[in-house]
């Protein structure tokens, strides 16, 4: 989708920290980090929010869900990571393409303990 800047940043259109990527998704840095390790990972087709999620998305979505315990695993969050998907307004989401924040490397527990 024109204009969109997760969907520039996972076809290449913008330089970007990669992480991971393949012919379906791509996992890049966060630019304004709220973990040691924070790294997003979006599908490279324009989806805007879990809202706009179709059934024939069903493999796509699963095979991002697969992937997540690999990258964590090359980043080293064997002690655990935290996912998140902040969907429209007040879930807090910010940029209208579809993204699963993977965050590690520090304790997430909540409240804090
Ligand atoms: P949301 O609030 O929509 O769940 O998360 C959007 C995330 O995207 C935020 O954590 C923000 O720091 C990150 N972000 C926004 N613009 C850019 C960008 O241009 N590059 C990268 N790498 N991250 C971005
Ligand atoms: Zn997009």
């Amino acid at each position: 989708m024109e204009d969109c800047i997760f969907c520039m940043l996972a076809n290449g259109q913008i330089p970007t920290d990669m992480v991971y990527e393949d012919e379906l998704c791509a996992c890049f840095r966060d630019a304004s980090p709220q973990a040691p390790v924070h790294m997003l990972l979006v599908p490279k087709k324009h989806i805007g929010s879990l809202n706009e999620l179709e059934c024939g998305d069903a493999e796509l979505i699963a095979h991002m869900m697969l992937k997540i315990k690999e990258i964590a695993a090359s980043e080293g969050l064997d002690n655990g990571y935290r996912c998140v998907i902040n969907t429209g307004e007040d879930g807090g989401q910010t940029v209208p393409h579809l993204h699963i924040h993977i965050l590690g490397k520090r304790s997430l527990l909540w409240p804090p303990g």
